[in-house]
């Protein structure tokens, strides 16, 4: 058994365990495993392993990969997931080679996102970066811009609106976790009191995945508790 399938195992029965703790179907709960720094032999053993989405934070790195991939292993068919900050000048290739965005902040680059998408793909899936009080990173809309963001890519052709996304500061506190998960589950009930139906809350990294599955995350982005600790900083 490798080290990867091992934290798969372990962190999918943590998955599966807290769901329950919660009353909730584990099902409900999608995995990313955070790709980022690692190399594509890593995705291939993760993804030989059962695992199919992956979450990127750079697009260079993230491009690279993609294609290292798809020669390592041609059979393969996988999700990948854009995560991390956007330049306005790389959305281009975001549109071109992801299935999922989660880290739109600011309504240019939607726009830029839906022209540039291919029209014989899919639309692209969204995800609205929300800077909820205490967001480690300074990216994220803020709430009160929240609604009307949400509405201007509704209205985008080549977009799918999915869900709200948050990065919230490190804690070992539980309490402090689950408060700030909770605001973005809230603010998802808001829009949807506005007319706005999401059914994704891309919340819960390696350190607070217990906090978020039990504020409603459906989807959880884990990095170093499948891949192992990454040597260079984000
Ligand atoms: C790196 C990263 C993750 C994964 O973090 P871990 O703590 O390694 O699980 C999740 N989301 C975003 C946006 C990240 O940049």
């Amino acid at each position: 058994m490798s080290l990867i399938s091992d934290n798969l195992q372990v962190v999918r029965a943590q998955l599966t365990a807290c769901a329950h703790n919660s009353g909730r179907n584990p099902a409900n709960i999608c995995l990313l495993a955070v790709s980022k720094t690692f190399g594509a032999d890593a995705v291939v053993e993760a993804a030989s392993h059962g695992q199919s989405c992956f979450g990127e934070n750079y697009l260079q790195e993230a491009i690279d990969k993609i294609a290292e991939v798809q020669r390592l292993a041609p059979e393969l068919t996988l999700d990948w997931h854009f995560i991390g900050p956007i330049q306005s000048n790389k959305t281009r290739q975001i549109a071109e080679h992801f299935s999922w965005v989660h880290s739109v902040d600011r309504e240019k680059i939607a726009s830029r996102l839906s022209e540039q998408r291919p029209a014989e793909l899919a639309p692209l899936n969204i995800c609205l970066q929300v800077n909820i009080s205490g967001e480690a990173s300074k990216s994220g809309v803020m709430p009160e811009q929240l609604f009307a963001l949400a509405k201007a890519v509704v209205a985008l052709p080549h977009l799918r609106l999915r869900g709200l996304m948050a990065v919230p500061e490190a804690s070992d506190d539980v309490a402090r976790q689950r408060q700030a998960f909770s605001q973005l589950r809230q603010l998802k009930e808001s829009l949807s009191g506005q007319g706005i139906e999401l059914d994704t809350l891309s919340m819960g990294m390696s350190g607070d995945m217990n906090s978020a599955i039990a504020e409603g995350s459906t989807m959880l982005r884990i990095g170093s508790a499948i891949f192992g600790k990454r040597t260079y900083a984000e």
